[in-house]
């Protein structure tokens, strides 16, 4: 028994090394600044997140953004896709991933036999930045407690975290995203798969491969939630 106790110690350990190694600092189920709703006993539903979101000014974004994208998708979903942020589509249509990259989400989706009616899909941040740059730290600080709340009415097993940014931040690590997909991490007791973000794909369709291999991982572990 006490060897056991140990080995199982001895392979958390070097998990945890391994972990380090690759730039996994923390886990962010421990908390972050502000508004982590992840410790409220009653939580609010989309409509009250979207409510208390309200016209939102808590950032520069909001100068230059035309629509706040929320999110869409299934409230009670259990595969969630976050992406980094809404690009022109998007922030004219009000929706994410509507673009060239959307169509190719869609059919990512699709090829594991899902529609994106049951999928629920949202990004890190809310508003486009100027020139689609990337977002800065307090943009992401203003935002991440309205996404955090989403996660938490809904309550998905599986989020698919698309690419770099957005499985940095929910990760809370500056590890690169080839190092990070392929692996399946716990946040909050959901579990995390990052994967290419589409519009890298668009860029590097030879890297297709790896995001179908991703995704049916994930329909794999949707199985096993399914008959457990
Ligand atoms: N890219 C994203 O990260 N999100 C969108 O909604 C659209 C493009």
């Amino acid at each position: 028994m006490e060897n056991k106790v140990l080995e199982i110690i001895a392979h958390l350990k070097s998990y945890l090394d391994y972990l380090r190694e690759m730039g996994v600092e923390g886990f962010p189920s421990s908390g972050r600044k502000s508004e982590n709703s992840f410790s409220s006993p009653t939580p609010q539903t989309l409509e009250e997140v979207q409510k208390e979101l309200g016209d939102c000014r808590r950032c520069k974004l909001h100068r230059t953004r035309r629509t706040i994208v929320f999110g869409e998708g299934d409230e009670k979903a259990t595969l969630m896709f976050i992406g980094e942020g809404p690009g022109y589509d998007e922030d004219l249509q009000g929706r994410p991933f509507v673009g060239k990259a959307g169509q190719l989400l869609t059919k990512i989706i699709q090829s594991i036999h899902l529609q994106r009616e049951e999928v629920y899909i949202a990004n890190i941040i809310k508003c486009r930045p100027p020139q689609n740059r990337n977002p800065e730290p307090d943009e992401i600080e203003s935002c991440y407690p309205f996404l955090m709340k989403q996660i938490q009415a809904i309550r998905p097993k599986i989020i698919c975290a698309l690419g770099t940014f957005a499985a940095q931040t929910l990760l809370n690590t500056n590890a690169k995203i080839t190092g990070l997909r392929g692996r399946v991490f716990d946040f909050t007791g959901i579990k995390v798969f990052p994967t290419y973000h589409p519009a890298f794909l668009l860029r590097n369709p030879e890297r297709k491969r790896e995001v179908w291999e991703d995704v049916k991982q994930i329909s794999e572990w949707m199985v096993k939630e399914k008959d457990s």
